[in-house]
């Protein structure tokens, strides 16, 4: 039987982006999908900016970009009657907006999910050579103390192979075989309304080019559909929703029948449209009621699966193997105990149900839920939601509270307020090196552990030198205000808290683990405590 460490069931953006995060961290992993490629529809599109953050930090932003279309090509979202119609209303979403480059250095990107994945595939086959194997499926398995037990069957040749690893990862996607063996409950809502996705190649930019945008709501008496931006010249999707509320069932999507739908959408009678594909899908609102059993993690659409109505599904999926990647390297190195594993649940599932809630909600104000075919307009959250991408805050084991309170916002959906409190994204804010070039914290971070210390802090940085002796950590000081590195701008200190004594721990992950917003008797003592609790062995 062959041994590994982790095995990560699924192949999707959520998988691939596990089996590189894993070989970054040293942790070697098998990742198996039953396809013998990646995906071959465009579903998820909207790389949010936070995502795109932790691709830059892989050092795969450059590579997604490539493979997308840069902000300004995607900048609006436009409603109207049809493409060549009146057009209805338009929106500049947040994400597009100039306003997004004050949270972050790093903007959001449309790039469709059969471009993206397979620089995802490329980039862990860089790292893992031959720990990839497509055209291979799990079959069953097992759990005990000593790891779990997998039947992996080469789809192509029916041979079957016993793997032994000590963890396994889930992200299997919405029809999770392995959530339904587990007998793992799901609250909210299954399948509030079903959809058809139609991938189509025809030239839509006479009606598109003058009014680039992400998405083309198609608002008429006829036909309630969405054009879907991919490559903004002559491939497109076309998303037909609420089929029974426009009297429609999934077998109708013949390819003559979409060609014909997609010209009366686009209100020009004679386009020549080719059908690649058609692909019925339904919506559900529901999120798995604990991500963690044993050894088996689930993750992405295995653990939550929203409505696609403000592009958050795979958004999630990544961020959440990028929270727990970290945590099980830690502890299979034996620099942590195995309850530091349980934090991967205990921030990531209340964060899902929220956007989970927030997807629905922004479905339920675009009539998406609707027995009838009325137009509507969507909430002004929709797409709006920086609030819940950079404000999301965790609340667990793995992060220590220093007693402030949390950053009043109006909206929590719609408003950021930056801070540096535990347990929040560690934000961005201009730094500036003695010749002037400018770096963000975001840049500084996402590797692994990293101590941001004020001006005065060299005592911290002598604490997160000792941190590899004392707790087998490494721990990465920055000095912030020594000449070396300054602070550009007073945004550093309004947003991270600390004075020049002071000094905040950030994870690998990139969120605040523990904060001292001044000197401490024992600095060393101090941050060796902090560390000991987020490892698990405070005493
Ligand atoms: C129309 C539409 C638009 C969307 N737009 C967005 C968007 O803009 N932004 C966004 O963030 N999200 C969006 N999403 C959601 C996004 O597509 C999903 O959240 C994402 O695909 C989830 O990734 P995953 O890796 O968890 O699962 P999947 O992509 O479903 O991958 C799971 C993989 O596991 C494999 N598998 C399953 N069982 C086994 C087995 N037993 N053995 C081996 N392999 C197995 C499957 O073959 C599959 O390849 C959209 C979805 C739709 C339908």
């Amino acid at each position: 039987m062959a041994h590994v460490p982790v095995l990560i069931v699924g192949g999707g953006p959520v998988g691939l982006m596990a089996s590189l995060l894993l070989s970054r961290l040293g942790i070697r992993s098998l990742l198996v999908e039953r396809h013998p490629g990646t995906a071959i529809h465009p579903k998820a599109r909207g790389i949010n900016a936070r995502t795109m953050e932790v691709f830059r930090q892989q050092g795969i932003e450059a590579a997604v970009r490539k493979a997308g279309l840069p902000p300004e090509r995607t900048g609006f979202i436009v409603w109207a009657k049809s493409l060549a119609g009146e057009e209805i209303e338009r929106r500049v979403p947040w994400g597009r907006s100039e306003r997004s480059t004050d949270v972050s250095p790093v903007r959001a990107c449309l790039c469709a999910q059969d471009y993206l994945e397979p620089v995802l595939r490329r980039c862990a086959e860089e790292q893992a050579p031959g720990e990839l194997s497509f055209n291979t499926e799990l079959k069953g398995f097992t759990q005990d103390s000593a790891g779990v037990t997998a039947t992996l069957r080469n789809v192509v040749t029916g041979a079957e192979l016993k793997v032994l690893a000590q963890y396994m990862i889930a992200a299997d996607g919405a029809q999770s075989a392995i959530r339904a063996a587990l007998g793992v409950r799901m609250d909210g809502k299954k399948d509030v309304y079903d959809s058809v996705n139609i991938l189509l190649e025809a030239d839509l930019r006479p009606w598109t080019q003058d009014r680039p945008a992400a998405l083309y709501f198609i608002e008429s008496d006829k036909l309630r559909g969405t054009f879907l931006t991919i490559n903004a010249h002559d491939r497109w999707g076309f998303l037909v929703n609420s089929l029974k509320a426009q009297g429609y069932a999934p077998q109708d999507f013949t390819p003559e029948r979409s060609a014909a739908l997609v010209r009366l959408a686009a209100g020009v009678p004679d386009l020549p449209v080719k059908v690649l594909g058609v692909a019925p899908w339904v919506a559900s609102a529901h999120v798995a009621e604990q991500y963690r059993h044993g050894r088996i993690f689930l993750a992405g659409d295995a653990a939550h699966e929203m409505p696609p109505t403000g592009g958050f599904g795979m958004n999630t999926g990544v961020q959440d193997v990028h929270n727990l990647c970290w945590k099980l390297a830690l502890v299979l190195q034996d620099r942590a105990e195995d309850s530091l594993l349980q934090t991967y649940h205990d921030e990531r599932q209340p964060l899902a149900c929220k956007i989970t809630e927030q997807a629905l909600a922004n479905a339920v104000s675009m009539g998406r839920l609707k027995k009838t075919n009325e137009t509507t307009s969507a909430r002004p959250e929709f797409l709006n939601e920086q609030g819940m991408i950079f404000g999301a805050s965790y609340s667990s084991a793995a992060v220590l509270p220093d007693g402030s309170p949390p950053p009043a916002v109006a909206n929590p959906i719609t408003d950021y307020a930056p801070s540096a409190r535990p347990g929040g994204r560690a934000p961005h804010a201009w730094l500036q090196r003695p010749d002037g070039e400018r770096v963000s914290p975001i840049d500084l971070l996402g590797k692994g552990f990293v101590l941001l210390a004020g001006g005065k802090g060299g005592e911290w940085a002598e604490a997160a030198q000792a941190m590899q002796t004392s707790n087998g950590i490494e721990v990465a000081p920055i000095i912030v205000g020594n000449g070396e590195l300054e602070p550009a701008d007073e945004r550093w200190r309004e947003t991270y808290g600390i004075d020049e004594t002071g000094a905040v721990l950030v994870r690998p992950d990139g969120y605040v683990a523990w904060r001292s917003a001044g000197a401490a008797v024992d600095p060393t003592r101090t941050l060796a405590r902090a560390m000991e609790a987020i490892q698990g062995r405070a005493s």
